[in-house]
């Protein structure tokens, strides 16, 4: 059984653990650096973005991740963690530090100056085992969300915020992308996984790591 971390120095770890479990894998806090070392893969979870920053080089964990994402580590992020993964991000705080997993540049509180949270039924391309043509959407939870503003070459874009009316200035917006091993959401699928209501998004990125 391959074993999956979660970075666990602020954020919503335990629901991350909960979704995990549900995956035959065996799931762990990662809070340092011998703990890193174990895992073959890494959810980085929500929460808040300059905390987790800050954390990271408290807990000398920063030069140790970077090295491991680099080394192919597959990660995902959901919100703040998207917002790790990321190349470059406006609206951070002053001296953020991000992994650049991922060539993108995603925009901080993105939603949040319009509204705190918002729902949307999203089609994310790739879910489901194979063999559906066309997956059930998938609920998505924003709280304080990014959202991407763009991506390089090499990006996957996997999903984008519905065209409707209540989504305003956020409509069309690229909120899940991957790239190589790395996955990233704006939102929270583990609020949903943690309570067996949907564990799509936690399959696809075990999914990677077995194959990794
Ligand atoms: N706004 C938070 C940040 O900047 C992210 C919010 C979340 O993870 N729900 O890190």
């Amino acid at each position: 059984q391959p074993v999956v971390g979660v970075l666990a120095l602020q954020g919503d770890v335990r629901e991350h653990l909960l979704a995990l479990a549900e995956q035959d894998v065996v799931a762990r806090p990662v809070r340092r650096a011998e703990e890193l070392a174990e895992v073959h893969g890494l959810v980085l979870p929500g929460g808040e973005s300059t905390t987790m920053s800050r954390l990271l080089e408290t807990f000398e964990l920063l030069e140790p991740l970077r090295d491991r994402v680099a080394a192919g580590l597959p990660v995902y992020g959901s919100c703040a963690g998207m917002i790790l993964l990321a190349q470059e991000v406006l609206d951070g705080r002053e001296g953020q530090h991000t992994l650049g997993a991922i060539d993108m540049v995603v925009r901080r509180n993105a939603f949040g100056r319009q509204v705190d949270s918002f729902e949307a039924d999203l089609d994310f391309a790739g879910l489901g085992s194979g063999g559906d043509a066309e997956p059930a959407p998938l609920r998505a939870v924003f709280i304080r969300a990014p959202w991407v503003e763009s991506v390089g070459d090499r990006v996957e874009v996997l999903a984008r915020v519905p065209e409707i009316p209540a989504a305003g200035p956020a409509a069309g917006r690229v909120v899940a992308v991957r790239q190589g091993n790395a996955l990233a959401t704006a939102f929270h699928p583990e609020l949903l996984a943690a309570d067996g209501r949907d564990g799509r998004v936690h399959e696809l990125f075990v999914r990677t790591v077995r194959e990794a």
